[in-house]
């Protein structure tokens, strides 16, 4: 999905670009990184300054792995070039992998931990299962599409993010096998949310998810178990998702 770049008034130009350069140099000593891998680095790292922490991500574990993940190895040859800019991108299938940005403010706003086992609804390419990968300790994810289920699952053993499992299916029904979790990311749009996914959500756990109509309004919206099992829910912002298909519907 795509979110308009929008600048916090005050953002302190100079925190913003020593905080870009300590992840940057992090990051380069964390990996072996070959030099034709130097661009892409050089790239995500104005990815990461431009268009998510000048619009308020700050979560440190957030941007390191945004810095760290490389978005051109999740989208089809021919989008390469256009792997760091800021949009979602198309990934066969009728998909998309959605805009770095909401990537990382989806990942931002479920407060994880090394401890978190979060399930992901739409695996897509991947990505966003490796953004998580990191900062958790296990990212269960399920698509519908079984080629794209596949070929995520492949990418991901690829690059190394073992602490993620793929499976093929509806996830709508969320993943009862390894429930229940202390997080659960939707990256496609439903009507309503799914009650099967409400009920594998740990108590003190975190739902986001974009709620609405595939041409319509979508809000992305943020639910809270407390713990005692009561539910709170509030819109965070306007989005444009594919939709959450499926028999359900
Ligand atoms: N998270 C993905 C990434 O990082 O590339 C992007 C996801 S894309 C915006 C939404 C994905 O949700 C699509 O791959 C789509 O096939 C999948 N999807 C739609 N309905 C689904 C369902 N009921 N269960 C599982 N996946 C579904």
């Amino acid at each position: 999905m795509k979110y308009p770049l929008r600048y916090r008034a005050g953002t302190p130009m100079v925190f913003t670009v020593l905080v870009a350069l300590f992840l940057y140099i992090s990051v380069l000593q964390g990996t072996a990184a070959p030099s034709d891998e130097t661009e892409f680095l050089e790239r995500r790292m104005t990815m990461v300054k431009n268009q998510i922490m000048e619009r308020g991500v700050r979560d440190p574990s957030v941007l390191r792995s945004m810095m760290s993940v490389p978005r051109h190895k999740f989208v089809p040859a021919r989008y390469i070039p256009a792997a760091y800019d800021d949009n979602p991108l198309p990934i066969g299938h009728g998909q998309t992998i959605s805009q770095p940005y909401i990537v990382a403010y989806m990942t931002e706003i479920l407060t994880l931990n090394k401890k978190s086992k979060v399930l992901e609804v739409g695996t897509g390419s991947g990505y966003q299962a490796a953004v998580l990968s990191p900062i958790v300790g296990h990212v269960y994810t399920i698509e519908i599409i079984p080629e794209l289920a596949t070929s995520a699952a492949l990418r991901l053993k690829e690059l190394g993010y073992h602490n993620v499992t793929v499976a093929t299916g509806d996830g709508y029904y969320g993943w009862s096998q390894h429930a229940p979790y202390d997080a659960i990311i939707v990256t496609a749009a439903g009507g309503h949310i799914p009650p099967p996914l409400l009920g594998q959500l740990k108590n003190n756990g975190s739902m986001v998810i974009p709620v609405g109509g595939a041409f319509l309004i979508q809000n992305l919206v943020l639910l809270n178990k407390d713990k005692y099992g009561s539910v709170t829910t509030r819109n965070l912002m306007p989005v444009r998702f594919v939709p959450l298909t499926g028999r359900h519907d």
